[in-house]
């Protein structure tokens, strides 16, 4: 990738965590927390090409069917969402007025087991739960690229000092930074709570991958102990600085699901290493780099699996 696009990136990321675009990443580091799966699906052949976001992006609730996620990450849609409740024992979903605390029954179940170990450590109350999906997840209006099939947690980064927080609250509250120098390095806001936390999410059977930013993944290489594997699930991301996302594998028996590819072998501490060098030092522009590939239109309900028009039908 070229050197004004990479800085550019890492500005935008910068202001807008989770909202990256895929279409430019480190050589260090595959496609990740957008998988292009554009191509490899193929269409539903109907031909609704109302634009998906502003479809999805509306729907109050979620279709009465049996729970299933259909499509990939970036490109698909869920069925029979439940909603995590607004607040639990050991958690409270945050900026409630958007309505993204809608899910599959698994990632409902992911989420208040982590918060539950999350409540074990000293100055934690559980969690506080950022976007998860739409009520019939989709595309959308503003916001992640990703999301789209009840997969995917955006957990603050904020301890929780108290879980009776008013709505209010919860809208007007913002969690804390957890880095300096674009991401290449991360604060002594960045604890070992947090590292636990994380560690705990990797080293659960249902979590496929972790995007957080590459100076806290350096922070969790450095920091580790024992058992390496699970830091392969921590994918060094833009932005993930005030939240860390976690994507679980599709439930097990759905033919509908995509799962992306794994990470690559290995710990990848290196490559997050890479990541960092490249923020400090950016490469220079490579006057070989071919073209960035040309935006990409807004996803049609037609590009989107064929079983979404089910989803959006139902009651
Ligand atoms: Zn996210």
């Amino acid at each position: 990738m070229g050197y004004s696009r990479f800085l550019a990136l890492t500005l935008i990321a910068g202001l807008a965590a989770c909202q990256t675009d895929s279409a430019s990443r480190s050589s260090a580091t595959p496609a990740d927390e957008e998988d292009l799966t554009r191509a490899s699906i193929s269409t539903q052949g109907s031909n609704d090409s109302r634009v998906a976001k502003q479809v999805f992006g509306v729907v109050a609730a979620a279709s009465r069917q049996t729970p299933a996620s259909y499509g990939g990450y970036a490109r698909g849609c869920q069925a029979g969402a439940v909603q995590l409740p607004e607040t639990g024992p050991t958690w409270q979903a945050m900026r409630l007025s958007r309505n993204r605390n809608w899910t599959q029954p698994i990632t409902a179940s992911f989420v208040e087991d982590l918060s539950a170990f999350a409540a074990t450590q000293p100055g934690w109350a559980g969690l506080y739960v950022g976007d998860m999906s739409q009520p019939r997840g989709g595309p959308m209006l503003t916001g992640h690229a990703s999301h789209q099939t009840g997969l995917d947690a955006d957990i603050w980064m904020l301890p929780p000092s108290r879980l009776n927080l008013t709505r209010a609250e919860r809208e007007s509250i913002s969690s804390i930074q957890m880095d300096r120098a674009s991401g290449a390095y991360a604060t002594a806001a960045f604890t070992p709570q947090h590292m636990a936390i994380l560690r705990r999410a990797a080293e659960d059977p249902r979590v496929a991958r972790i995007f957080l930013f590459p100076g806290g993944k350096v922070a969790l290489c450095n920091a580790a102990t024992g058992d390496r594997t699970w830091l392969n699930k921590i994918r060094p991301w833009y932005g993930h600085n005030f939240h860390f996302h976690v994507r679980l594998h599709c439930p097990a028996g759905q033919r509908g699901c995509e799962e992306q590819a794994p990470p690559p072998p290995g710990d990848g501490c290196a490559d997050a290493q890479e990541w960092v060098n490249n923020i400090l030092n950016p490469p220079p522009r490579d006057p070989d780099a071919p073209p960035p590939p040309p935006p990409r239109g807004p996803l049609r309900v037609s590009e989107l699996p064929g079983q979404c028009e089910a989803v959006l039908a139902s009651d």
